[in-house]
């Protein structure tokens, strides 16, 4: 029950780029792929590993709560956030970023509100079932939190409030977003971290008006 190591092997060199993007420095992340929706098995990077060269052999498999199966290493305690996307989109992959811009985007969110629209860029298109630039994306922004049993059901409910969206971000720390599989999910985090940057950019020059704002 555990994946075919082709499929390792792939989100192996998905993190890699990641990476080399300056998209997860550090131990920042995680990144997983599911083996078995039924019961719940997924392969995930072991807490504290470096992301520039993660090994197939690396991945650990745990199960919906987050204990070990096989593997050495520890759990990440975001291993939840991972289930709660899982068991809310179907989703296949779930790929974990720290960038400078969603970050700073996350960051940038006033108080009183909880997502950032991005509407008007070609970009958009590469999301999954986007046909057209007019689309409108809306990235929930939830606080963080060291609590993963409190955030993982807070991330189910704004899951089914916003249906639509592709990933979401928590404030100060980072995105998750998902695919059916590592080819989808890969393509996502490339797509948000260039639509952040592309707004983080407008935004400190000033140009920002009718690309974005936070809802
Ligand atoms: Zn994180």
């Amino acid at each position: 029950m555990t994946n075919h190591p082709s499929v390792l092997f792939e989100l192996s060199e998905a993190i890699s780029f990641i990476h080399s993007r300056g998209w997860c420095p550090g131990t920042g992340g995680n990144f997983s792929v599911v083996s078995s929706l039924s019961p719940l098995r997924l392969s995930i990077t072991p807490s504290s590993v470096d992301k520039e060269s993660v090994l197939p052999e690396q991945f650990i498999e745990v199960d919906e709560t987050g204990r070990l199966l096989s593997g050495s290493g520890k759990p990440s305690a975001e291993t939840l956030l991972h289930v709660a996307i899982i068991e809310s989109r179907r989703a296949g992959c779930v790929l974990h970023t720290h960038s400078p811009w969603n970050t700073a985007l996350s960051l940038a969110c006033p108080e009183d509100r909880r997502s950032l629209k991005i509407y008007g860029l070609e970009m958009l298109k590469g999301l999954s079932g986007v046909a057209t630039h007019q689309h409108s994306e809306t990235v929930p922004i939830l606080g963080n939190s060291q609590d993963m049993t409190a955030l993982s059901s807070e991330v189910l409910s704004v899951l089914s409030e916003q249906p639509e969206c592709h990933g979401f971000l928590l404030r100060g720390h980072g995105l998750y977003t998902w695919g059916a599989d590592v080819f989808e999910a890969r393509r996502h985090v490339e797509i948000f971290e260039f639509l952040f940057e592309t707004v983080g950019r407008l935004k400190s020059i000033g140009a920002a008006d009718g690309f974005f704002t936070y809802s």
